[in-house]
Parts: C-alpha cells; structure tokens; sequence
C-alpha cells in the first residue's frame, strides 16, 4: 500500500426499472461486519441484498470499497465560500468577532454558499448533513440543490426583549420544513450558545421542539470562556457581549453550568451537544442516562482552537452516542468528514475503525432521525459511497483506511 485512502464519492446510481448490481473489492454494512468481493443489489433506488456468491452481471467497480453514504453531523453552510477558516483561532471571542464581521460583508447569496457547501459534501461522499441556518430562504436553497438532512434554524437572542420574536421565527422555521413535506429534509432547532440565548428563551425554544417532535442542537461546553461566563459572569465573553452593547447581568444565574442546559435539552425528543469539549465528570454521567442526546465531535476544528483532548472516547465507552462533524469552513480547511475520519485514524491509532466509521454514518444519522440511512442494509435507501483503494490488503479496514 501507498500513501492515504482517497476520499469518497457518492456513487450515482441510474434510474432502472429491473435490478442494478455492482461488485466491489469490499462492502462495509457498517451494521455487520465487511463482506470480500462483494455484490450489491439495488432495486428502485434500495438495497435488495449484498452477498458474496459470483455474480456475472454485475457491474465490476474493481479495487474499491462500497460504504454507507457519510453523515457530517455539524455544518454551517453558510461559510462555505471561505477558502481558510477564519482568525484569530484564540482568544474564542475575537474569532466570534471575526464570523459576525465576515457575515455582514460577504458577497455571496445564501443560495449559492448553500448549493457550493453541499456540492463539495456530496463530492466528499457525503449523503446528510446536519446544517445550522441562519436565513429564511435557506428551503428553498436547500431544495434546489438537493440537499439531504436537516436544517436546524439558529436562534440567537441574549436580552430578554428578543425572546418572542425568536420563538415566531423558530415556529415560523418549523412550520416551513413541515409544508415542505420532504421526506429527505426536515426542520430543526438551534438555540446557538448559553452565551448567545437567554435562558428562558432557551427553555422556551426546547418546549417548541417537544411539540413540534423536532430535534435541537446547541453549541455547549465549547470553550474555557463560556464555562467562566456561566459560572461566574466574568471573562472574555462578557467583554465581548459588552462590546456587542447586550450584556445583561441578570440573565445568567451565577453558579450556572452546561449541565443545566443538558437537562433541558435531554427532555427534547432528539438532541444535539455540538462539541461538549469542557463537559464535567457529572456532566458525562447524565448523559450516560440520555441516549436520545447525541455528542458531536469535530475534530479538525476541535485541533484549530487548540483545545484541551476531548472526551469522546469517554463518552464512547460511557455508552454516549458520539457523531462526527467538520463544522464550517470558519474553523476547517474543507468540508469533508472523511478528512475528519483520517485525522483521527493518523492521531488515535489504537482506536477500533470500525468504530470510527460508525461514528462517520450510522451514529450521524440516528441523531439526525434519518433511519434509513447511515448502513448498508438490505432495505434501506441506497445511498452508497465508493472508495477507491490503494494497493492490497488482506484485512477489510486496514485496506480502507490506509493512513
Ligand atoms: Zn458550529
């Protein structure tokens, strides 16, 4: 073998009335182990069956790997036009400072930088997204391009003046996904930070969710900043929040903590902790309870802020769900999760792969609520990746991923 995996692509499969097959080096089910020299069955656009009996014709895909389309569970969109993420990577505030400043001066329309981040996913093998919105027109852009996954509308509000017209543009964004009536894209909610949405409109935003049957996502525990802020209502954020002329010093209960957000957001039907990267040992412990929450891991933007290590092998090992996203260009070079799965294929080398694929798919899917994606499973949609491979290898997933 030589040099890395390649990454994926999604494999485009024709329209046919009767029975299309490929064979591959390897298919990974992810649900079951990889299966050698492999054929894959698909019927109307679903997989009719995978096996390993001789097969003349199908389609020979030669030395690749077929994997389950991959499902980057944190995205922003909408800063898909970066060409390098943004700076400085510390202190936190001044980055926040740098996306506000970014937001307001750039060129490019919603509907292009949606339609550019979600080509260069497809072009990355990825099949869903879970992607943080911040525009109204994002369905329709969506749409368009043929978007998959859900769409969590960001809601930011610190004073508490700004609570009801939040919670309308949050019923508003629900209402819309639903008149959709899109099977592949749904709606959801995104109170953004503790530091950014006032607690009751948090609370009130979570009710929203439970009503709606909607999944929520928050950004918790990102940073050393946001803990000081709550536990204290000092540091960096409070500067910052000052500067923004909306610092408020009755808003936050001092002595608060992200474990008072989880216990609410574990009452929403799904959940989302966007990074957790400073969760507590007790924190760790609640959500050992919860798995209808789902901790999403980032890891090349967890390394640009140069945080702390992150405790998702803990979490793993806790039982906690733990899905992989590359958050947005702000803080990635790209947008592909599979860079996501070499990186930490190359920096936690004892780590299971299978494991780790797992986390790239079927773990980003359940906590999207898209059952039926996210595994190669004889019944589910086909939405199939292929890898190819480089050189030979008798061991499945030493061969797909090659460091
Ligand atoms: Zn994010």
């Amino acid at each position: 073998m030589s040099g890395p995996s390649p990454a994926p692509s999604l494999l485009r499969i024709p329209f046919t009335e009767g029975t299309i097959r490929y064979r591959a080096r390897w298919i990974f089910p992810v649900t079951s182990p990889p299966l050698e020299s492999a054929t894959i069955e698909i019927v109307g656009g679903r997989v009719a069956a995978i096996h390993t009996r001789h097969e003349p014709r199908a389609i020979d895909l030669c030395n690749t790997a077929l994997i389950p389309g991959l499902v980057n569970a944190h995205t922003h969109l909408e800063f898909s036009g970066l060409a390098a993420p943004l700076g400085p990577a510390a202190p936190f505030p001044d980055w926040i400072q740098s996306v506000v400043t970014h937001r307001n001066t750039r060129t490019l329309g919603i509907a292009e930088l949606v339609s550019t981040g979600w080509g260069e996913s497809v072009a990355n093998g990825v099949t869903a997204l879970g992607e943080i919105a911040t525009d109204d027109l994002i369905f329709g852009a969506a749409a368009r391009c043929g978007f998959r996954g859900v769409v969590f509308r960001e809601l930011l509000g610190f004073s508490p003046d700004r609570i009801d017209a939040q919670w309308e543009v949050a019923r508003h964004h629900l209402e819309a996904a639903r008149e959709l009536q899109n099977p592949a894209l749904s709606g959801g909610l995104s109170p953004h930070a503790p530091y950014s949405v006032h607690p009751r409109l948090f609370e009130r935003l979570v009710e929203l969710a439970i009503a709606e049957s909607a999944p929520v996502a928050m950004h918790l525990a990102e940073t050393r900043d946001e803990l000081e802020l709550l536990s204290q209502g000092t540091g960096t954020f409070r500067r910052l929040l000052e500067s923004f002329g909306i610092w408020r010093d009755d808003v936050l209960a001092r002595g608060s903590r992200p474990l008072d957000y989880l216990r609410i957001l574990a009452r929403a039907p799904r959940s989302l902790v966007v990074h957790g990267n400073y969760l507590a040992a007790d924190e760790i412990e609640f959500l050992a309870g919860q798995p209808q929450v789902t901790v999403v891991y980032c890891p090349r933007t967890h390394a640009y802020f140069g945080h702390s290590p992150h405790p998702w092998r803990e979490m793993l090992r806790r039982g906690i769900p733990v899905a992989l996203g590359t958050d947005s260009r702000a803080s990635n070079p790209d947008l592909s999760l599979w860079g996501e799965v070499m990186f930490l294929r190359r920096k936690v080398t004892d780590f299971p792969p299978d494991k780790l694929l797992e986390m790239a798919t079927g773990a980003g899917a359940r906590a999207l609520g898209m059952k039926e994606s996210g595994a190669i499973a004889v019944g589910a949609l086909a939405e199939i990746a292929c890898v190819p491979l480089k050189g030979d290898a008798t061991e499945a997933y030493c061969h797909l991923l090659s460091p």
